[in-house]
């Protein structure tokens, strides 16, 4: 992660593709004012931390944007398969970019390999965190995801299914606790065979 504490705002200067790196100073000084807009007094004793912890929160929870993701998207190698393979249950944890609030939620990956080609379940874990460690909408999210290993892993089809419960909704306004917003992105093989569609999406919802 590529992070820099700096003693006075600095503009971020871009370099050749380079992800800005976090200033966590300069969101502390944000919380700060976030604090003294709620009427609180961040000297008090059990703030004088706060603004430093958040802003390390962000980072951790941003770290994303500081990593390629393509580069989780090696093949096995060695390793022959043709079967459509599905990964369930990924946990993720992301962050909805109009709120800056969490959303958490299960990922499901399933692909149909060409030529034997899969990915390490590990690295389809770590696919789904990098695009999760993001500020992120839900169905930017999927497709990101999707089109990653599209373009990557070369399958005959993918097809990726979000299922994640957001703060911003949960938490304030119409208090939906229970509700749940379900996204799903269909490339290649998936979108043109609606029975292999089906087959999967029973796979990952459990229903036949
Ligand atoms: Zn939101």
């Amino acid at each position: 992660m590529t992070t820099r504490f700096s003693k006075e705002h600095e503009a971020h200067i871009p370099s050749d593709g380079e992800p800005a790196p976090v200033d966590l100073e300069l969101i502390a000084q944000g919380v700060r004012m976030i604090l003294e807009g709620l009427g609180e007094d961040p000297e008090r004793p059990g703030l004088q931390e706060t603004p430093r912890r958040v802003a390390e929160m962000y980072a951790e929870l941003t770290s994303g944007m500081r990593e390629d993701a393509a580069q989780h998207v090696v093949p096995l190698p060695g390793d022959k398969h043709d079967e459509m393979v599905i990964v369930k249950d990924i946990s993720i944890a992301s962050m909805c970019e109009h709120h800056l609030a969490p959303f958490v939620g299960k990922c499901h990956i399933a692909y149909i390999p060409r030529d034997g080609r899969i990915l390490g379940i590990s690295k389809l874990a770590r696919l789904a965190e990098t695009f999760s460690r993001r500020l992120q909408l839900q169905e930017r999210l999927t497709t990101d995801i999707a089109n990653t290993l599209f373009e990557g892993l070369k399958p005959i089809g993918v097809m990726v299914v979000i299922e994640a419960a957001h703060t911003c909704m949960t938490l304030r306004g119409v208090r939906k606790v229970e509700a749940k917003t379900v996204t799903s992105a269909v490339l290649g093989g998936f979108r043109t065979d609606p029975r292999t569609r089906a087959e999967a999406m029973a796979l990952i919802t459990g229903k036949e």
